[in-house]
């Protein structure tokens, strides 16, 4: 029997849909632009989507990995950072199901990451490590003992809201001075602006930094700076194998690494100092991989 999945990986601007057989590689794919703001329509039009995608192949189950937060059991979106957000309490996993006819699993997007890093990616062989995903925002997944780790809420995993300075400015959690204030796209941004007086996207920040412009070196080193004070208290509480770093801030890693290296090390303890800062290789693949082996996974756990 052929193990085709179908993998989802709803994000804030795109939303990508592929078949993907249980090696992680992907067969078939296509994308459409994410409308989650739109509320349930737009989630009913990606099972759709994906039904038809599905049509041609013997698929046994869907994942899917989304932004914003999601119960992993109860498959509906929680309120998370933005309570009255359209896709608060919408059944994902139900809406998945009734368009696919299939049985479907569904988690938060950077969560089903760490997962796709520990089966394809760079913590293969690894059980215990923490992916972050270092994007507009910065998201993380946690495995312990070779699985996800979902908390008592479904919420683990938030290492963006590590509070790295208790004066720093207020967070939408309600929190001072968190992880994702500091090492973001939209803190690079943000702490750019204000440095420089004007407006500036952080591909620009990062751009004018390596080409050793002062004043965007000086925001990338805090910005990295916050990244390993924020790894080291992770490793010492979870004293993983490995940290693994991804998202699209990932290509300006030599720019962060001295600084954040020498961060980490000042913030953790002894024996945590040598946990390797690993790079990940899946770019943009690894939400629908991870959405779909995490979807096989647990339908052989239900059958077993
Ligand atoms: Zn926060």
């Amino acid at each position: 029997m052929s193990d085709y999945l179908l993998g989802i990986d709803i994000g804030a601007t795109n939303t990508r849909i592929a078949i993907v057989d249980h090696t992680g590689s992907i067969i078939a794919s296509e994308r459409m632009p994410s409308q989650m703001s739109a509320g349930a329509p737009f989630f009913q039009e990606v099972g759709a989507k994906a039904r038809s995608l599905g049509e041609a192949y013997q698929v046994q189950a869907v994942g899917a990995g989304s932004a914003g937060q999601l119960h992993h059991k109860t498959g509906v979106y929680l309120p998370g950072l933005y309570p009255t957000a359209p896709w608060v309490d919408v059944p994902l996993k139900e809406i998945l199901e009734t368009q696919t006819g299939l049985p479907s699993f569904v988690d938060n997007d950077c969560k089903i990451h760490a997962y796709a890093e520990m089966k394809v990616g760079a913590a293969q062989g690894l059980t215990d490590f923490i992916s972050l995903t270092l994007g507009t925002g910065l998201g993380g997944g946690i495995i312990a003992n070779g699985q996800l780790v979902h908390g008592a809420k479904g919420i683990a995993g938030h290492v963006g809201h590590i509070s790295i300075e208790p004066d720093g400015p207020l967070c939408p959690c309600g929190n001072r001075g968190c992880l994702e204030l500091y090492a973001s796209g939209t803190a690079v941004a943000k702490m750019g602006s204000a440095a420089y007086g004007e407006e500036i996207s952080s591909p620009e920040v990062f751009r004018k930094a390596a080409s050793g412009d002062a004043t965007a070196c000086t925001v990338i080193e805090k910005m990295a700076a916050a990244l390993g004070r924020g790894l080291g208290a992770m490793a010492n509480i979870f004293d993983p194998q490995a940290f693994v770093l991804g998202g699209s801030i990932l290509e300006w890693y030599p720019l962060l690494e001295e600084t954040l290296l020498s961060s980490f090390r000042s913030s953790a303890m002894n024996e945590l100092r040598d946990v390797p800062i690993l790079q990940s290789p899946l770019e943009g693949r690894g939400g629908v991989i991870g959405a779909a082996l995490y979807a096989l996974d647990e339908l052989r756990k239900q059958r077993s």
